[in-house]
């Protein structure tokens, strides 16, 4: 008897948890793209296990269809097979669910080209612990944390090109035990859908070795964070680039600083959605090369949003010049913070805003007066205040719709109380297990 391949058709929810059901490859190969009943209330499940105060409770019922877009099937050379896909959420009519994340990333997209043309290319860029090794002091960027990972990152970049992703680079970083991979950019939702793959890929090369990867924002109060930093550029007719102007200033074209600037002003409301744990709030300080104010940076690797280098040695100006989102970590849902970008960047179109104020220098040493006659707006300094801030901004409800609005707001207020009693090194060992 050979043992059947199974697929999982899975959504990742709120949580940025991936879940869904396996059915045996038999029934799928060749067919139709998969389907498997899914529940409302599952997206109330919290990354620890509990699940929030439900809007649905036991009622309702919804079809989570796979998008063969994303089909990952990954051969061992032991025999193992791992195969997953990941989908969307209907209504039984076949409506898209008002609380299908893919689909918020999805409309705004929609919208960004309907009505100016434009598509998003990028890709995010993943920091993550490795527990298969051993912490040593001065292990940050060096050989020697390369060499003890082992085969790891060979087998993880093997993969990652196996799922139809293309890796980039694999780093030790600064961090203890911690890595950093990176993948060429995509198109659109495909950007989302490489960030939930590479992290579930990276947990099966782990696990393979014996361990496991953690994409928690912080391993531990004291250490360096992990970022989701979220590169990203504007293209035009034919997939061209738009974002540069030499005339513009620093050098934005008049949609992307417009795009930029939108994102800049919600970005108080948006931290909700893109640094979505109560630990988020201990990586977003000055000093953690991470982001501590909502400022333009050129070239700040402590800007929310930084201005990336073009090098000479690298080719044109116009295609090298993108953005880097840097308040983002692994307890987001790829989704959200997608659409989370692209919904703001449209709203900083429609509004024709000026591009905002570059800085240049450390804002985490500017005085508080230097930073108000710049317009930087400081972060929400906890999980708490960005959903406040999130819950008064009828822009970010009006995008996500009402009934994701109070299910994200429900789900994240109850895991903030989960916490509640929890000293942040307590928390920081809860969100290592649980990403
Ligand atoms: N580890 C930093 C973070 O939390 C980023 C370091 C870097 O610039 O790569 O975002
Ligand atoms: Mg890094």
């Amino acid at each position: 008897m050979t043992p059947e391949e199974l697929i999982m058709v899975c959504t990742s929810d709120i949580a940025g948890q991936v879940r869904g059901k396996a059915l045996t490859a038999v029934d799928v190969d060749g067919g139709q793209p998969p389907q498997v009943p899914w529940t409302p209330t599952n997206i109330m499940i919290t990354a620890h296990g509990p699940i929030a105060d439900s809007p649905w409770g036991p009622l309702g019922d919804l079809m989570l269809t796979g998008d063969p877009s994303t089909h990952v099937r990954l051969v061992f050379g032991d025999g193992d097979v791992h195969r997953f896909m990941l989908g969307d959420l209907s209504e039984p009519g076949g409506a898209p669910w008002a609380c299908c994340l893919r689909d918020f990333a999805r409309r705004g997209l929609a919208a960004l080209e309907a009505e100016f043309g434009l598509t998003l290319r990028g890709a995010m860029e993943h920091e993550f612990h490795y527990d298969g090794v051993e912490e040593r002091p001065n292990s940050a960027y060096s050989l020697d944390a390369l060499r003890r990972q082992g085969a790891f990152a060979g087998d993880l970049l093997a993969a990652l090109r196996e799922a139809g992703l293309t890796p980039e680079s694999f780093m030790p970083e600064y961090g203890p035990s911690q890595y950093e991979v990176t993948v060429a950019p995509s198109e659109g939702l495909r950007i989302a859908d490489e960030a939930v793959i590479l992290r579930e890929v990276s947990q099966t090369i782990a696990a393979r070795h014996g361990g496991r990867v953690s994409f928690t924002p912080m391993v531990r109060p004291d250490a360096v964070g992990n970022g989701v930093h979220v590169h990203f550029s504007l293209c035009g007719e034919g997939g061209a680039p738009v974002n540069h102007d030499p005339d513009g200033p620093a050098g934005l074209s008049a949609v992307a600083g417009a795009f930029l600037a939108g994102i800049l002003s919600k970005l108080p409301s948006l931290v909700a959605l893109t640094a979505a744990s109560t630990i988020s709030y201990l990586r977003l300080v000055p000093n953690r090369w991470s982001a501590s104010a909502v400022n333009l940076g050129q070239q700040d690797r402590e800007a929310a949003v930084r201005l990336c280098p073009v090098f000479a040695a690298r080719g044109a100006v116009e295609d090298q010049f993108h953005f880097e989102y840097r308040v983002a970590d692994g307890t987001a849902s790829p989704y959200l913070l997608l659409g989370a970008l692209v919904w703001a960047g449209l709203h900083g179109l429609r509004q024709d805003l000026p591009a905002p104020p570059v800085t240049e220098e450390n804002v985490a040493e500017m005085s508080g007066t230097d930073r108000a006659a710049l317009g930087i707006q400081a972060l929400p300094t906890s999980l708490s205040q960005a959903l406040d801030s999130l819950a008064a901004d009828d822009d970010v409800i009006a995008w996500m719709g009402q009934a994701l609005h109070e299910a994200y707001q429900r789900h994240k207020r109850f895991e903030v109380g989960l916490m509640a009693d929890l000293d942040p090194a307590a928390q920081c060992a809860r969100y290592h297990l649980a990403y």
